[in-house]
């Protein structure tokens, strides 16, 4: 398997630390407003991602945080803590937003198929071990204290801005000249960020008193800290999306390392943005659109998935309906053919040269996976073996080749195959959906109509007729 490392700027042959165990930490959200698709896109390619290397045979211990304190308000440690501004905004409590956004997150990564990472830790229950870090960092004369907090001397960090393909001095002259981050009185550099807030206004929720003083880690530390404690001190994969290289991802790097001596990652992935009429995706240009409202426009969030798939990881998706019109499309002709294949009676005959064929598209697919995660060309093989599948007079034993390599390509995939076999249906809906079409070919469309509002309100199932025949969807689609 070959990733894109954004340290080295190549595409990099995975070798673990550990022979075939991945340790892999994403940087999960900041709990205080609705996901919206633009972060779900990072969290399905974190997901293929996790998936492939399930498939190669690597045993992945994934680790998420939950960033429920510490992510301020722009990326300068002057803002405001993002949930504490919420919790004020909303008149609640800082827990109330944290447990109602998480819970939230959680739905919608199980809605879209995404699979819990092994460990799923918050950074407010974690104090003790960003402490712990904190003091390694004083002890090797890392930090100094500036007006507002606890800051981490970047200009002692060896290649600090590396893997944002810069260095410590051409980063700070620029964000000198362009004078872009507001910074605290008294800090070094203006890349030095905050490892420990101090408290401002007597907040009482989410503060602990340290020998740092009275406050609140930084968001950074927080990353540094529970990746070190559920991964140890040097991690194979390191992912997130794009805008976290040059802060986030740089400052992690260099106090990790300053703590430990070592390298902190091996492989670095990012996942670029997904935009709207050419524009980031974003709360604050107010062009957010979330699960929730592709499923009221009535789009499958398997749709959704299948159009983050149609571009690399690693290129700007650009979000349109239309886009995910034509997406939905797409995946319900793969659908319907799984259906219909799986439904098939042993009737054709054994084509000789068709088992070489099957045989090449799944090698294909999963030669375009394991080169950085080619999801769109890995789409293309996915459709050639829809045509294998659509042949005419296929045997008993060829559909069920066929069907073992559409599960094959799902276990990366994650568009839910398995919940269009045939058998997948219970008996009474399978012989309602039978009889629904025996009716239809009669042109009893009056039968038709109510064993549809049957199969809706019996099973949650809803049914729909296409080129390809007729396909159904259980609810949780
Ligand atoms: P946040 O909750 O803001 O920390 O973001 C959660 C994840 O979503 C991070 O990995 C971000 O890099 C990523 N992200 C934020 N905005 C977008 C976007 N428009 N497209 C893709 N990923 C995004
Ligand atoms: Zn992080």
């Amino acid at each position: 398997m070959r990733v894109y490392n954004t340290l080295n700027r190549k595409v990099e042959l995975i070798r673990s630390i550990h022979e075939k165990k991945i340790g892999f930490y994403a940087c999960g959200p900041t709990v205080y407003f609705y996901a919206h698709i633009g972060n779900m896109r990072t969290y399905i390619t974190q997901d293929i991602l996790r998936r492939a290397l399930i498939h190669e045979g690597y045993s992945v211990r994934h680790v998420m945080n939950i960033t429920d304190v510490g992510h301020n308000v722009g990326d300068g440690d002057v803002g405001e803590d993002k949930v504490r501004m919420e919790a004020k905004a909303e008149h609640k409590g800082m827990d109330d937003i944290i447990n109602f956004y998480t819970d939230k997150f959680f739905k919608e990564e199980s809605i879209l198929n995404i699979q819990r990472p092994e460990v799923v830790c918050k950074a407010s229950e974690h104090i003790n071990d960003m402490l712990e870090l904190i003091e390694r960092l004083d002890a090797g004369s890392y930090l100094y204290k500036a007006s507002n907090g606890v800051y981490f001397d970047t200009s002692l960090s060896k290649k600090y801005g590396e893997l944002a393909g810069t260095t410590f001095e051409r980063m700070n002259k620029e964000l000198k000249a362009g004078a872009r981050v507001e910074r605290p009185q008294g800090i070094r550099n203006i890349t030095d960020f905050a490892v420990w807030r101090f408290a401002e206004h007597n907040e009482k929720d989410m503060v602990w008193d340290t020998r740092f003083g009275r406050g609140f880690p930084g968001w950074h530390i927080e990353c540094s800290a529970m990746s070190m404690k559920y991964l140890g001190e040097q991690i194979d994969i390191h992912a997130g999306g794009v805008d976290h290289i040059p802060i986030h991802h740089t400052n992690e790097l260099a106090q990790s390392e300053a703590a430990t001596g070592k390298r902190f990652v091996r492989y670095w992935v990012h996942g670029e943005f997904m935009t709207v009429d050419g524009h980031k995706m974003s709360k604050s240009l107010r062009n957010i659109y979330t699960v929730d409202d592709i499923i009221k426009r009535g789009y499958l969030p398997m749709a959704y998935r299948y159009l983050c798939l149609t571009v690399h990881y690693r290129n700007m998706l650009n979000f349109t309906f239309e886009a995910l019109e034509h997406s939905q499309k797409s995946l319900k002709s793969i659908y319907a053919i799984i259906s219909r294949i799986s439904a098939l009676n042993d009737t054709g005959t054994v084509d000789k040269n068709l088992a070489e064929e099957i045989k090449t598209v799944r090698d294909s697919f999963f030669s375009c996976i394991e080169d950085d995660i080619d999801t769109p060309s890995a789409l293309s093989k996915l459709h050639a073996l829809a045509s294998l599948a659509g042949r005419k007079n296929l045997s008993g034993a060829e559909c069920s080749r066929i069907l073992d390599v559409f599960l094959e390509f799902d276990e990366v995939l994650g568009l839910r195959f398995n919940m269009h076999l045939s058998s997948a249906l219970p008996k009474e809906a399978k012989e309602l959906i039978e009889k629904r079409e025996d009716a239809r070919r009669n042109k009893d469309f009056n039968t038709s109509d109510e064993i549809r509002t049957r199969l809706r309100k019996e099973f949650k199932i809803s049914v729909e007729d296409t080129d390809q025949g007729t396909i159904w969807f259980s609810s949780i689609d």
